[in-house]
């Protein structure tokens, strides 16, 4: 894990140096402030995955300040999804004072949100609703990404979240707030263009099969992936 939050702090120093100053902080909307978050999420993932540019932030809200990140690393682990790297580097930045994770937790989560580029899987979403935050940020869709060539599991965030009840089957009170679509066009380039290897004969056909060939004419007519991906550098 260490090495992601290494990872992050030499981020911090070099290409954004000063979103470790809230930048995102005094934004006019919430949308604003949602972009500007995404931004670092998707530039945090094509610079460290390009390809598979899953990059994830988890916020405290309330004072703006980046709590963690995170980025697939299937690399070092296959199931380290963005999601599942940033709640393991927010564990280790902030361990438990008493060594009980579950009742006192060293970041107060509930003030938290995360941000992702991608829909969270059901793990990772799972993992949201078990961890409590408050908001559920992402840019591009699980069927936007599975369409682009990628395999996944094709339930959506909200569908998981309707499972999560208390004892007796009582409603989870505490059950985050969801918003997709944020940077949607960003995101959606950025992983059509990551997955153009996934896209072989028979993804061709099974789209065509399903219906799907208006969404294959779209994305190769308005993301070209010849150009290098546009990198945000906050004017650096
Ligand atoms: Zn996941």
């Amino acid at each position: 894990m260490r090495i992601f939050y290494l990872g992050s702090i030499i981020l911090c120093f070099t290409l954004f140096n000063f979103v470790c100053a809230k930048v995102c902080e005094g934004l006019e909307s919430i949308r604003a402030t949602d972009e500007c978050y995404m931004k670092i999420a998707l530039s945090f993932g094509l610079t460290h995955n390009p390809k598979a540019p899953f990059g994830t932030l988890i916020v405290d809200h309330t004072t703006n300040e980046i709590s963690c990140y995170g980025v697939n690393s299937n690399k070092k682990n296959t199931l380290l999804h963005g999601e599942t790297a940033a709640f393991w580097n927010c564990t280790e930045l902030y361990p438990s004072p008493t060594d009980n994770d579950m009742f006192n937790p060293g970041l107060n989560w509930s003030i938290q949100t995360l941000y992702t580029t991608g829909e969270p899987c059901p793990m990772c979403a799972s993992q949201a609703i078990y961890r409590g935050v408050h908001r559920v940020v992402w840019g591009s869709t699980v069927e936007d990404i599975n369409y682009s060539g990628c395999p996944q599991l094709m339930i959506n965030m909200v569908d998981v979240l309707a499972t999560s009840k208390l004892g007796g089957n009582r409603p989870n009170p505490k059950a985050p707030i969801l918003e997709g679509g944020i940077l949607k066009d960003d995101c959606d380039r950025a992983f059509w263009c990551a997955f153009s290897s996934f896209r072989g004969k028979s993804y061709y056909e099974a789209m065509k099969k399903e219906g799907l060939e208006d969404f294959v004419k779209d994305r190769h007519a308005r993301f070209s992936c010849d150009a290098k991906l546009k990198m945000y550098h906050y004017g650096l």
